[in-house]
């Protein structure tokens, strides 16, 4: 069986189509230009036919496109993904045993027709097969065709990349039905039956693994298929393109090789495209691809379309694990044992004449989520036309004039698609001689707008309940909701207006390479990748980039596509943009951006602008606003903010926080007018030098603390004493080091260095060699008392103040870093004298509380003890992670993590997701064990966990009474909050 797996350039096939339509035809269009693009390929209809190695198109026609079918939602809900895995892996377990059960035991089944699968077996036939396994049930037209199950795929695997046992043989049987039905036979002269081999995996993994189209083509079938369409041209372009995409597919043959002969031939009969080929250049053009097949495979094509059949079933298995492949899953955090089902489905043409087409349609805008019919669609053309942009693909509506029956049927079926799905569907058909065909339904990709507008409006039209609408938004789509816009006062200068395919606006520095903005974000710089498409081989660049701009390729474009599922902002297709990739620049009127030059993009509109322009930061629409009012009404955890100034406040209140979880004081300290004065204090040789320098800061940190406690009236403000190692507020000890000793090099009178001199020697002093974990947190305080009087002084003034203002202010001083439940108590001790003194001479009562972080795992061991001196807990899971794991949060992602992370050390960064096992143990230790000895403790997060859907759901499993997080996330943690609740609660059913 020849077997391989395709190489990175040979992925035209399977980065084809393998897309949303709107969201996901791009990626195909991307593919088949991959293949051919710039080579003045066939203008569309009968000449374009098969060149369509995309996964989406068909020789003439189209087939189903390959793996994708999830609902935007799946690939991301880390969760979603996770459950489902599971239940992949129970239906693994059950096949595994079904096997061992013995001969008695009928064969494992492997092959399902389409008319006996269903939705239910997404995990069983991927979600390509699940779906037209579902319209074939609904008796919706579908090609016949069936599905060889992920089980056998994996099972390929398991046997060293064989195939199990009986796959074989159900897979010809259920050919001998497809024949049946379709009156056509595999291999036959007259009447040959062609077929698509198509991947599709549980989640969809747009154009990561391969397709293989026009299967079964042969000189004898080639001829029937010419007399039967009465199209020799066609027949014969047809033949060409399957050679050309079996060889790169399966047997691995550099496509370049099949594209230069092509070239060669067209120069050779003076063709200026593929269109103009003229049958006897044609058969020239198979013949040069036998030659280069003989000459690289070191053997004959495989004529035999059995043996291509076998051939294409196992390089699409093989797809699996390609590189792209499982990149995508890595980013996506899919699992690696899913495996892909592979579906074999006859071919229908759309390029047979005036009563042919082919389109591709959303049943809802996919970019606004307006309810109305959003496609493209060609006449007498293949999908790869439609998808590539070869010709100008009217609007679907054009349809209803040019075949107004085909039209009604296929409005009256998108609507009861989506009704049946009860969400919004993303369409492939193709017309053959006035017949309609349906080749895929899946669940639509959509913008973060068309989300939440679409789940809102399904509620109103009580299509799906409140509840589904809240489960049915991803967090992450909140999330690019509230990305920032260009300030429409500003004055920008426009270069040129592509088309708006991702919304957000992003500036940057131009880079013209994945591999380049990978690089240079690393570097820490902010980067716009420019290419004239994107394809799969870029998706790094695009995760590294802010942006995307691509000169060609429209909304259906993989840049498009990829880019909307990741928020980035991207301008597609922007034509005026001339791209050249060598010179690294690009030239709009007369401008020239080069590499290394800033400007922006706005997704929002297709502007590229030159430079950087201000920006303004987003709102919370109508709709938004609904939804997120709705996951209040499920949600039991409350979401809190970080934020250290008043503006942080008020902005965290406008996105609905109801306390601010943490209030790094520290960070008021930083400020320019500030640091001197913090110096000083550090610096004091004495406690009265300290104590003067202190007494500056006071009214500086008082102001502050009452904007913020103002800002949050009636609600909690949780304030965090000072926690960094002193010498964070002084100069780096290097600099200080070069300044001295040049000056000293250079013989200037030591006065005049006297100042940096001091400063060394004071960092000297502080310096620590692991400061992580040294005069930190509650230890400072306790060795400097001085500074936790200030601070307490400073927050309880602060409040009396507003208590005589009449308003109701909320404070809960948090000690950081505690260990051991005495230095708590220490710590605590200091705070209630002081504020039996402020509160005293302010002669006002205030109600406040004093409670710790736990950020140290032997305060979470020891939760029971430390909970008797203090009223509230706060995880602070990124130094509980840090120290959990003996990880330095400031060094390890950017050494060793990430690389865990993608080798599969780790299954995600611990930083940014909470480690269930490990951390989520301890702290399950501590609630536990903190309210046991206080039932009345009150438990949050203040760590950066606090915003990342996956950890908000591990904390309302814990019982925990708040997340906090920064205010950006606020609604971003309503919902996953809602969310969580609604799946534990549908977990406890
Ligand atoms: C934490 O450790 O989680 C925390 C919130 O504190 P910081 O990040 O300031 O150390
Ligand atoms: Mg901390």
């Amino acid at each position: 069986m020849a077997v391989r797996s395709s190489s990175p350039s040979s992925t035209a096939a399977a980065r084809a189509r393998a897309t949303a339509a709107a969201a996901s035809d791009a990626d195909g269009a991307a593919g088949v230009r991959k293949g051919g693009e710039g080579k003045g390929k066939a203008p569309g209809g009968k000449a374009a036919s098969a060149r369509s190695s995309n996964g989406k198109a068909v020789a003439g026609g189209r087939a189903v496109a390959g793996g994708k079918a999830v609902a935007g939602k799946a690939t991301a809900a880390r969760t979603t993904v996770k459950a489902a895995a599971e239940g992949a892996a129970r239906a693994r377990a059950g096949a595994a045993s079904a096997r061992r059960a013995g001969p008695r035991r009928r064969a494992h089944k492997w092959v399902y027709l389409f008319e006996q699968g269903g939705a239910a077996m997404r995990d069983l036939l991927g979600g390509k097969g699940a779906g037209v396994a579902e319209m074939t049930r609904a008796g919706l037209p579908v090609p016949p065709g069936f599905t060889i199950t992920t089980e056998a795929c994996n099972e390929f695997y398991r046997l060293g990349r064989q195939f199990p046992d009986g796959m074989w043989d159900q897979t010809r049987a259920a050919l001998t039905t497809i024949e049946r039905k379709t009156g056509k036979r595999f291999g036959d002269t007259d009447n040959p039956l062609l077929v698509s081999v198509r991947s599709g995996a549980r989640f969809s993994m747009p154009g990561m693994m391969d397709t293989v189209l026009n299967l079964g083509l042969n000189d004898r079938t080639r001829d029937g298929l010419a007399e039967l369409t009465g199209d020799e041209r066609f027949a014969l372009d047809a033949h060409r393109r399957f050679i050309q995409l079996f060889s790169k597919i399966v047997l691995g043959i550099d496509g370049d090789l099949f594209e230069h002969a092509l070239d060669a031939v067209k120069q050779r009969t003076g063709a200026a495209t593929d269109a103009d080929l003229t049958p006897d250049a044609l058969r020239d053009v198979v013949e040069a691809y036998r030659g280069i097949v003989r000459d690289q495979h070191k053997g004959e094509f495989p004529e035999e379309p059995l043996d291509q059949l076998r051939g294409a079933i196992g390089a699409v298995f093989s797809s699996w694990n390609n590189k792209r492949a499982t990149d995508y899953r890595n980013y996506n955090g899919i699992p690696h044992d899913l495996g892909t089902a592979v579906s074999v489905q006859s071919m229908v043409f759309g390029n047979m004449g005036g009563d042919s087409g082919t389109g591709v349609a959303f049943t809802r805008d996919p970019n606004t989520g307006e309810r109305r019919l959003f496609g493209e669609y060609l006449l007498n053309a293949q999908g790869e036309d439609v998808v590539a942009g070869i010709r100008t693909a009217p609007p679907i509506s054009a349809m209803r004039d040019q075949l107004p029956k085909v039209y009604r049927e296929f409005a009256a079926i998108a609507r009861r698609l989506e009704t049946h799905y009860r969400d919004m569907q993303d369409l492939e058909f193709t017309i053959e001689r006035g017949h309609l065909y349906m080749l895929q339904t899946r669940t639509a990709k959509r913008t973060a707008q068309a989300a939440v507008k679409i789940a809102v409006d399904m509620v109103r039209e009580r299509l799906i309940t409140r509840e589904e609408a809240v489960q049915r938004v991803e967090p992450r789509h909140i999330d690019h909701l509230l990305h920032r816009r260009i300030d429409p006062a500003a004055d920008i200068r426009i270069l040129t207006t592509g088309l708006a395919a991702s919304p957000g606006a992003a500036y940057g520095k131009a880079v013209f390479s994945a591999d380049r903005a990978e690089e240079m974000a690393r570097a820490g710089e902010k980067v716009i990748l420019v290419r004239i498409e994107t394809n799969p081989d870029d998706v790094h660049g695009m995760i590294a980039a802010e942006g995307v701009l691509t000169s060609r390729g429209g909304r259906t474009s993989h840049a498009a596509v990829v880019a909307r599922g990741m928020g980035r902002p991207c301008v597609a297709g922007a034509e005026g943009a001339r791209v050249n990739l060598k010179a690294r620049s690009f030239t709009a009127g007369d401008v020239t951006i080069r590499e290394g030059e800033e400007f922006t993009i706005d997704g929002s509109t297709g502007n590229v602008i030159d430079g950087t322009v201000p920006m303004i930061e987003p709102e919370i629409s109508g709709e938004l606003e609904q939804l997120l009012t709705w996951a209040d009404s499920f949600r039991r955890l409350q979401v809190w903010a970080n934020g250290d100034y008043p503006h942080d406040a008020e902005r965290a209140r406008a996105f609905g926080a109801q306390g601010i979880g943490l209030c790094r004081t520290e960070h008021m300290f930083m400020q320019q007018e500030r640091l001197p004065i913090v110096q000083r204090m550090i610096l004091a040789g004495s406690e009265e030098e300290r104590r003067a320098a202190l007494d500056e800061l006071l009214p500086m940190q008082r102001s502050d603390f009452h904007g913020i406690l103002k800002a949050m009236k009636g609600l909690p403000v949780v304030i965090r004493l000072i926690d960094p190692p002193l010498h964070e507020f002084l100069p780096s000890m290097e600099d200080l080091l070069v300044e001295v000793t040049r000056a000293e090099a250079l013989g200037v009178p030591e006065e005049e260095y006297a100042e940096q001199r001091r400063l060394l020697a004071a960092v000297r002093d502080l310096r620590e060699e692991n400061p992580m974990l040294g005069l930190r947190g509650c230890r400072l305080g306790l060795r400097y008392p001085e500074i936790i009087e200030m601070q307490v002084r400073a927050i309880l003034e602060a409040a009396v103040q507003l208590k005589r203002e009449r308003v109701d202010v909320r404070p809960e001083i948090m000690i950081p870093l505690v260990g051991h439940v005495n230095e708590l108590m220490r710590t605590r001790e200091h705070i209630e004298t002081t504020a039996r003194r402020v509160l005293g001479e302010g002669r006002v009562k205030i109600a406040y509380k004093v409670g710790t972080m736990i950020e140290i795992p032997r305060a979470a061991l020891t939760a029971g003890a430390v909970a008797r001196a203090a009223e509230f807990f706060s995880f602070g899971t990124n130094d509980l992670t840090q120290m959990t794991f003996g990880y330095s949060r400031d060094d390890a992602e950017a050494g060793f993590l990430l690389r865990y992370v993608a080798e599969g050390v780790l299954p995600v960064n611990p930083f940014e997701s909470l480690d269930r096992d490990g951390v989520g143990r301890l702290m399950r230790l501590a609630v536990t064990e903190g309210r046991a000895a206080r039932p009345d403790l009150e438990v949050g997060i203040c760590g950066e966990h606090g915003g990342d859907p996956a950890s908000i759901a591990l904390c309302e499993e814990l019982g925990l009474d708040y997340v906090s997080c920064s205010p950006y996330r606020v609604p971003v943690a309503r919902l996953a909050a809602a969310q969580a609740r609604l799946n534990l609660m549908a977990d406890k059913r």
